[in-house]
């Protein structure tokens, strides 16, 4: 293992495990956490839900999945530039999105909605309970046992509410405190991983268009360069070599700039990275602006889309009348989840109908509601 900086995450100053076990023989405890979530079922599940575009739209699109693995790829470059925990950002990475519902943030929103008088939905929180409660595979300890920091990862934020039910790992949003750097990373790993991968998916589905993407600085730049240079290659090939270039930029202006704060602020140990009052892993100012810039036109011009619009109301229909099925019928779903179902009140029933349909897949909730509307 390449030698960690003071102020990375390690197993010495790890805060563990919520049910201790024998150390692994053969890997390190981040490792094993990577490895945990890799082998759990709604890992798998992410092949067939939804990123932006819904899976059935084409085989060409990202999925949660390869998304999760972008993530993965780039959080671990700027990682090990900063001497921080590879394993530990790859796990974070690759379990970030676990809690996601089918069918994207369209999904979301409309179990959020179904869920309003029980407590509400939120992925976030989804992804924790899932790696906590919702994978029960071990005979030892519910969920999947992970490390302390792989937890405080996938918590990327929380209400008050939740933070005080959640105990240790809640009192960040409480005191307000950051996470480890790991952490840190692996969330601005994902928002440069969609922006660039959505460039590509929403220019391949012929919803956004060269020209409209030229308007964003840091496509325009790279546009530029690239047509210097090669003046007469073919879009598909131009708009690849534009989008590595732009993931170069930012991820070497983030690992730059990073390296800048560290140095100011110089913490010694991941406490004194949680304490720090500010977040130390950041973009200059001149790229996050960029960067904001591009998300901020995806979501004008690719996500609220009217083609997307168009599926997005067929979307909520679909998990509306599935949540409105379980609740009424507990029995329409599987036996663990229908006898669980029946053990509490109203307010425990819905969350056990929303970790059902939250695990589905998209062209599950789709099979789910045929069948259901035939019964
Ligand atoms: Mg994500």
């Amino acid at each position: 293992m390449a030698d960690l900086a003071p102020y990375a995450a390690n197993e010495e100053n790890s805060r563990g495990r919520l049910y201790e076990e024998p150390a692994a023989r053969y890997r390190g405890e981040y490792q094993r956490d990577r490895d945990r979530i890799i082998h759990c079922t709604a890992f798998r599940r992410l092949v067939y839900k939804t990123q932006v575009f819904v899976n059935h739209e084409g085989d060409l699109y990202r999925t949660r999945l390869t998304h999760s693995i972008e993530v993965a790829q780039i959080a671990r470059t700027v990682a090990v530039a900063l001497d921080l925990s590879e394993p530990l950002t790859e796990a974070i990475s690759l379990a970030h999105d676990l809690g996601h519902t089918p069918f994207g943030h369209a999904g979301q929103d409309t179990l959020n909605e179904c869920m309003r008088d029980y407590g509400g939905f939120e992925h976030n929180m989804q992804s924790l309970r899932v790696v906590d409660r919702l994978e029960a595979k071990y005979a030892d300890f519910p969920g999947l046992n992970l490390m302390f920091e792989t937890r405080e990862g996938i918590l990327k934020h929380c209400s008050a509410k939740n933070a005080r039910e959640l105990g240790e790992l809640g009192e960040r949003f409480l005191h307000r405190t950051q996470p480890g750097l790991e952490a840190q990373v692996t969330d601005l790993a994902d928002a440069i991983a969609y922006n660039n991968h959505d460039v590509d998916d929403g220019f391949r589905a012929g919803l956004i268009s060269l020209e409209q993407l030229r308007t964003q600085s840091l496509f325009g730049d790279q546009y530029d360069a690239v047509r210097a240079l090669h003046p007469d290659l073919e879009d598909r090939r131009l708009i690849y070599e534009i989008i590595r270039r732009m993931i170069d930029r930012v991820v070497s202006d983030l690992i730059e700039q990073t390296r800048r704060n560290i140095e100011a602020e110089a913490p010694d140990s991941i406490d004194a990275v949680r304490g720090a009052g500010r977040r130390l892993v950041e973009m200059s100012p001149e790229v996050y602006e960029q960067h904001v810039s591009l998300k901020r036109f995806l979501m004008k011009h690719l996500y609220q889309h009217e083609k997307k619009l168009e599926m997005t109301a067929r979307v909520q229909a679909i998990l509306e009348d599935l949540f409105a099925s379980f609740m009424g019928e507990t029995s329409l779903m599987p036996a663990e989840f229908a006898n669980a179902a029946e053990e509490g009140d109203e307010t425990a029933r819905a969350r056990v109908v929303a970790d059902y349909i939250a695990g589905m897949t998209d062209r599950f909730a789709m099979s789910e509601h045929t069948r259901i509307r035939a019964t």
